[in-house]
């Protein structure tokens, strides 16, 4: 039997009614391909500052350095918005991007047939399909750069600098993740400004070179921004730094439609990595059992397929979710009339019938 361990971070708001869900799922899948999973439950976020005054306690970084994965719910809410910069809920997920040395964000955005109603976007525009990912840079750029206020406090400034070691292994993660794709990659930038842009593009390039079989083009971010919701069916693999990522991804889960089905994975060279919903804690729905857990019994999905090495797990799991959708229970973020309202947990219960 394969034993795994895995970190679990349920966080803030949501984020513990929807880890409940998927770690259910987890357990279900796992004993049906004989694997063990050992869950250990940390802290990190708002209910770390409350507990330990800090968001992200050494005793949860540890923890999660001694794991093979870890899955985390979400962070932050108001009751820490008051809190100065570098005490707030969300230091938390930089603290274990950087300390994990994730390096990578892989972003998948798609709309489900039986979803299409819920995009925001015209018939004729999504009825072509969107399949995409966001390849993030994550642990470099302008939210990692030098940063700081003049003095007498009337100017401020943030640094976007980029070393060649860091584009070029950002650059094989989308390269390689075309070719398991459409073999399509669109390096994005602002190469007609920025001089770091400009290194970007030259060391894309020559990566490139590795991967003949890969189409790659060039767009500038704000081109980017149009073409996302111009033609989103365009794309396979969009790979950009870390603030470009940031606004891209949100910007193509949001043509999606549905915030609560969209899974994401923070990953580095070995097969250790961190699995979230992309959404944050929504306090207006948390503890009332109206969060949608899909996005995170899919990010439990990516956890077996790049982590675990049982892409067949993941298989398992999204096909459980398909087949609930298509019988058409929705919680009410997805929810269009004629369907099947439910709740969090029946649908974490529907999801476990189906495996
Ligand atoms: P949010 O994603 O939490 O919520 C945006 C809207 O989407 C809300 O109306 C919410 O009810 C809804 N929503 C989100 N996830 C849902 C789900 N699974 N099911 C149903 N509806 C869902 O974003 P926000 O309101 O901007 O942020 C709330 C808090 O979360 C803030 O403190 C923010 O800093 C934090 N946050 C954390 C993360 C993270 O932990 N990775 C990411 C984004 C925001």
């Amino acid at each position: 039997m394969k034993e795994f361990k895995i970190a679990v971070i349920a966080g803030d708001g949501i984020g513990v009614d929807i880890t409940e869900q998927a770690l259910k799922v987890m357990e279900k899948i796992s004993a049906k391909y004989d694997t063990k999973l050992h869950f250990t439950k940390v802290l990190a976020g708002g209910c770390a500052i409350d507990e330990f005054g800090t968001p992200l306690p050494v005793e949860t970084l540890e923890e999660c350095k001694k794991s093979d994965a870890v899955l985390l719910g979400a962070v932050g809410g108001p009751k820490w918005d008051v809190l100065p910069g570098e005490g707030r809920p969300e230091k938390a997920l930089l603290g274990l991007r950087g300390g994990l040395g994730l390096y990578a964000n892989l972003r998948p955005a798609q709309v489900y047939d039986v979803l299409k109603a819920a995009s925001p976007l015209k018939d004729a525009i999504i009825n072509e399909g969107v399949d995409l990912l966001v390849v993030r840079e994550l642990t470099g750029g302008i939210y990692f750069g030098e940063r700081g206020r003049d003095e007498d406090g009337s100017s401020a400034y943030d640094t976007e600098r980029y070393s060649v070691h860091e584009i070029k292994r950002i650059a094989h993660v989308a390269f390689k993740a075309a070719m398991l794709r459409k073999k399509k990659v669109t390096s994005v930038d602002k190469a007609n400004i920025l001089e770091s842009s400009r290194l970007w593009r030259e060391v894309v390039e020559g990566v490139a070179k590795e991967y003949p079989q890969v189409e790659l083009s060039h767009l500038y971010v704000d081109n980017t921004a149009m073409q996302l919701v111009r033609k989103p069916s365009q794309f396979d693999v969009i790979l950009t730094s870390n603030m470009f990522g940031d606004i891209l991804s949100d910007e193509a889960s949001m043509i999606t439609g549905s915030i609560g089905m969209l899974a994401s994975a923070s990953v580095r060279e070995d097969s250790f990595g961190m699995y979230e919903p992309i959404h944050g804690s929504a306090p207006d729905i948390a503890g009332k059992d109206l969060a949608n857990p899909l996005a995170q019994i899919l990010s439990s999905a990516m956890l077996f397929e790049y982590s675990l090495n049982m892409p067949q797990a993941a298989r398992d799991i999204e096909s459980a979710v398909e087949a609930v959708l298509n019988k058409g229970y929705r919680t009410g973020d997805i929810f269009t009339e004629g369907m099947k309202r439910v709740g969090t947990k029946e649908m974490g219960e529907l999801v476990l019938a189906q495996i």
